[in-house]
């Protein structure tokens, strides 16, 4: 059974994408993204974007900026965030730090949390004691003991303090992943655990889990390298007396070598793939499809991507990154764009080689050889160019083809103009060739391509005069 908005939960359905602005977004996380936008959208919830750029040094305001253009373009628009703002605000979570000391006064006031003042080097030093000794490398809850003199007196001596989450030993925690299944684990295996930095700041465990709270989040769909931190903000989350969301643990998506597809492992940000003219539709189809299956494979709208989500559908393995499908994704939204989006698209590239009178003529006779707006460069190039630059196998068919033909071939143009139909059946009659032997000269002449759209579509956007020149320029044999 996939998840749907249960009695145990009357508050209305709201999921959230939190990344932490250190780069830019890679298909991996945003797929995390699309995921949490689909669900929201199937549930006639909300869809909430929360940036996590607590670890200061590493938060980028660039990165911010282009995480929400990247949402924006995939049309993966959040309801509550950055922008449109909400009755949770603020979504910055470098804005929240005067929440979060109140939910840290609480934890200590209530002997839940304590400050600790290990430093690094004994943290380190205890952790590989415990690793060598075949202990789980656990904190040992040292400073739990300290007296309030104790405290008091480093406090006064300067000593950097973090701030730690007292978790009761013999404890289980349990949830119920929506897309693991039930799980467990011991409290004992956990250990106290860091909640404030010694700068201050809070630690992802538990900003993380107060802003879930705090902004009414109903389900956490995130990468299953956090599975292993939700009992540590379940637990956190009881002692604060605050909601504790349902949690889904997704596969995460791997490179062609296994490891886990990062900027490192030369996935390309979604900056690079709309650079490259990708279209958000075919990005979103592939998404959507990477770890999760439809029941349909044609190329699904937004609606239709959410319609068809069911977290019943999510895939527990890993799911491998493969660039073909990603390609085959695009080749299918391009076919099926309408012609208005498909000029938006590649304007930028062909504009001021196409005529205006053109546009649509030309989209029409070159969207099946378009996968990117580069191909369509190509093409414009190919019927507008003044002087062809045949390719290594079209010269090679041009030297070969004797003079006759072409002089055929001017007759035939003469004749009939750009009606290729016509045309072509004028020069086969007269040199009695058929097939390739009669269309791939008259290709190669009229395009300097061997492949390539239909040239019925073609030679009117050449236009008489370029192929006459075209001709003339193989009967002259230059
Ligand atoms: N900021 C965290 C990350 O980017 C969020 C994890 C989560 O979704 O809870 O990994």
């Amino acid at each position: 059974m996939g998840y749907h908005s249960s009695r145990m939960h009357p508050a209305p359905f709201k999921c959230r994408f939190a990344p932490s602005p250190t780069g830019l977004l890679h298909l991996g996380n945003v797929r995390t993204a699309l995921f949490n936008a689909l669900l929201a959208r199937r549930e006639h919830g909300i869809f909430l974007l929360r940036i996590e750029d607590t670890d200061a040094a590493r938060g980028h305001e660039k990165f911010e900026q282009a995480l929400q253009t990247d949402l924006r373009w995939l049309g993966l628009d959040w309801q509550e965030g950055p922008g449109p703002e909400g009755s949770a605000a603020p979504y910055v979570q470098s804005q929240r730090q005067h929440l979060y000391r109140k939910h840290f006064e609480a934890l200590e006031q209530a002997g839940s949390a304590y400050p600790c003042f290990c430093s690094e080097r004994e943290l380190e030093i205890a952790r590989k004691t415990a690793i060598a000794a075949g202990r789980p490398p656990r904190y040992s809850g040292r400073c739990r003991r300290l007296g309030a003199d104790e405290i008091a007196a480093r406090r006064a001596a300067g000593t950097p303090a973090t701030l730690r989450f007292h978790v009761a030993d013999g404890d289980t925690v349990e949830f119920d992943d929506v897309v693991r299944g039930p799980q467990q684990f011991a409290s004992s295996d956990i250990g106290d655990f860091v909640i404030r930095r010694s700068d201050g700041t809070p630690a992802f465990f538990f900003s993380n889990a107060v802003d879930d709270a705090l902004m009414g989040v109903t389900l956490v769909l995130r990468g299953e390298d956090h599975l292993t931190n939700s009992p540590r903000q379940i637990l956190l989350l009881q002692a604060l007396g605050l909601p504790v969301p349902r949690y889904a643990h997704i596969a995460l998506v791997v490179g062609q070598d296994g490891s886990p597809l990062s900027k490192r492992t030369g996935s390309k940000s979604v900056e690079e793939l709309r650079e490259q003219g990708y279209l958000p539709i075919a990005v979103n189809n592939y998404l959507a499809r990477l770890g999760h299956s439809y029941e349909s494979n044609a190329v699904l709208d937004f609606a239709g991507l959410a319609a068809g989500f069911d977290t019943s559908r999510l895939h527990r393995a890993p799911a491998r990154f493969d660039e073909q499908q990603l390609l085959h994704w695009q080749r299918e939204a391009v076919h099926g764009a309408d012609m208005a989006v498909l000029w938006s698209w590649m304007a930028g590239t062909v504009d001021a080689v196409v005529p205006e009178a053109e546009r649509m003529a030309f989209v029409e006779a070159i969207r099946g050889n378009l996968l990117f707006p580069s191909d369509a460069w190509h093409w414009a190039r190919v019927i507008y160019s003044e002087v062809l630059t045949p390719s290594h196998a079209a010269h090679e068919v041009l030297r070969s083809t004797n003079d006759d033909f072409f002089e055929f071939a001017r007759r035939a143009l003469e004749k009939h103009g750009t009606d290729f139909r016509a045309l072509s059946q004028m020069v086969k009659v007269d040199t009695g060739l058929s097939g390739k032997a009669l269309f791939q000269p008259l290709r190669a002449v009229l395009t300097g391509e061997l492949d390539g759209p239909e040239l019925v579509k073609l030679l009117p956007l050449i236009g008489p005069e370029r192929a006459h020149r075209r001709i003339a320029q193989a009967l002259s044999g230059s």
